[in-house]
């Protein structure tokens, strides 16, 4: 988890955690423009809030009721869902989540706030290589619903607009 993080925090669609204020800014300057790393966040749609339990660099687990140092190797995995924000150690989460029949989603409620998600939107914070690999499935087929990584829809683009189809004109032979 990186460094120096102070609530707010914002997470992106990759699990990364930054904080709020300078990712305002960021925006503000068009960032994106010039860190392709970052090509992917351009507007506040593109992040989530957390509600994250942060104090220094202790790290709060309301679902486990646990404390962690933050700067710890040891530290287990944390998660969070979209589109509430809440942020918690993903091992009970996981065992939360209804099992899925058939490669389908499934919605349960959040355990911190009772929002309904689909396990679709839970977020590994820091994944490594196949929870990022399960995140950019996940933003590609939300790109193709029209949709954010905060679930919010996405502008739509002024030149999508089209005309209906044209009707074959009407003098045609009466039967
Ligand atoms: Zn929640």
């Amino acid at each position: 988890m990186g460094v120096n993080l102070v609530v707010p925090v914002v997470s992106d669609y990759k699990g990364q955690l930054f904080n709020k204020e300078p990712m305002i800014q960021f925006l503000l300057e068009k960032g994106y423009t010039k860190k392709p790393e970052f090509a992917h966040i351009n507007t506040l749609k593109d992040l989530v809030e957390l509600d994250i339990k942060l104090d220094g660099d202790t790290l709060r687990c309301e679902l486990a009721s646990a404390k962690y140092d933050r700067t710890s190797a040891a530290i287990p995995k944390f998660a969070y869902i979209v589109p509430c924000g809440c942020t918690m150690t993903k091992s009970p989460l996981i065992q939360l989540i209804a099992p899925a029949k058939g490669g389908e989603f499934t919605t349960t409620k959040c355990p911190i706030c009772n929002q309904e998600f689909s396990s679709r939107d839970v977020i590994d914070i820091d994944p490594d290589e196949q929870e990022l690999e399960k995140l950019e499935v996940r933003i590609k087929s939300l790109a193709t619903d029209g949709l954010t990584h905060s679930l919010k829809p996405r502008k739509k683009r002024k030149s999508t607009t089209e005309k209906p189809a044209k009707r074959l004109k009407s003098n045609s032979k009466k039967p």
